[in-house]
């Protein structure tokens, strides 16, 4: 099928993008970014947007820098730009082995990782980051710019904080210290499917125990988000087995996992409970 007829626009500027947007969100006026999720809803009719703002000619938004402590990812960069570490430290690596998991090569080198964040799928790796490391997003429309924290961005199944006027400009990720340790697992039934269950585990050592521990999970319930009874177990104690699964086990009960007609919610929870010990068993390694 074809898209129903839109107009299209494409700013050069973010003044331009957002004063565009003040003017065609209330006419179902929508942000093109990678096309990679809103152009397939489109040819199947189940996404009929008034007008389209591209913003892939607003250079401004290929920002991707270090900037007090954060990485800055503009609203243009592609997934495909995490392909190798972009920064210094642990976080570099951990972004190009999570970006491996997103969808295949061509989707990657069009998708962004900021329309992943305003796409919300439970399932998208970069909305489990982002919720893992407390990351932030920078949105803007012609009533001026606020930054929303990452556990007050995600707000259910493809729903966030965003409102229709707004353009996520960028997203900003703490840098991870230099000794932190990271491991990230998927589930999934073929390489490229979105995760049916995945886990994001992060500690440091001190004195050979486990510190400041961030243990996320994504894919399981509507939005990716922290789950401290989980991280409760990792605190203080020596990174192995004993600890990995007693995180495992604390992530599984407090997990409310969606069901579907392939997966009902038992098979999600079993899940939580494999994808969190095995991805602090990466972060081990
Ligand atoms: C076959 C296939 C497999 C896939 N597998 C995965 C996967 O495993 N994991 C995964 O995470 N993703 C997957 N995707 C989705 C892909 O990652 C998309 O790139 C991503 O979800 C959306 O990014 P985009 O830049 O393409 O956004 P678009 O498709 O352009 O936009 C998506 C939505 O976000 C809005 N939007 C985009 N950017 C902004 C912005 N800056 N400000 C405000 N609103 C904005 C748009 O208006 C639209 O509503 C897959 C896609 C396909 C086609």
């Amino acid at each position: 099928m074809k898209p129903a007829a839109f107009r299209y626009h494409a700013p050069k500027t973010i003044d331009e993008a957002v004063a565009l947007l003040a003017e065609v969100a209330a006419d179902d006026g929508r942000v093109l970014a990678g096309g990679q999720s809103l152009v397939p809803t489109m040819a199947f009719r189940l996404a009929k947007p008034a007008h389209l703002v591209d913003i892939n000619g607003v250079t401004a938004l290929d920002r991707l820098a270090v900037a007090d402590g954060k990485l800055v990812i503009g609203a243009c960069v592609r997934h495909a730009a995490f392909h190798q570490p972009v920064c210094a430290g642990p976080l570099g690596p951990l972004l190009a082995d999570v970006v491996r998991h997103i969808a295949h090569y061509p989707i990657r080198n069009r998708g962004t990782f900021c329309g992943s964040l305003a796409h919300a799928d439970p399932a998208a790796e970069w909305c489990l980051v982002l919720a893992a490391l407390d990351g932030e997003v920078l949105a803007k429309s012609v009533r001026g710019e606020r930054v929303i924290a990452a556990r007050d961005f995600f707000k259910g199944i493809m729903t966030t904080a965003l409102a229709d006027d707004e353009l996520l400009v960028e997203a900003r990720l703490p840098l991870l210290p230099d000794d932190a340790r990271a491991g990230f697992y998927e589930f999934n039934r073929r390489a490229g499917d979105f995760a049916i269950a995945m886990a994001l585990g992060i500690y440091r050592l001190d004195g050979g125990k486990m510190v400041a521990p961030r243990l996320a999970v994504g894919g399981a319930e509507t939005s990716p988000r922290r789950i401290t009874q989980a991280e409760r177990a990792l605190d203080g104690a020596v990174p192995g087995d004993p600890a990995f699964r007693a995180a495992a086990a604390a992530a599984t009960a407090a997990v409310d996992p969606m069901e579907d007609i392939v997966n009902s919610a038992e098979f999600r929870r079993d899940l939580v409970l494999a994808v969190t010990r095995r991805a602090l068993e990466r972060a081990a390694k």
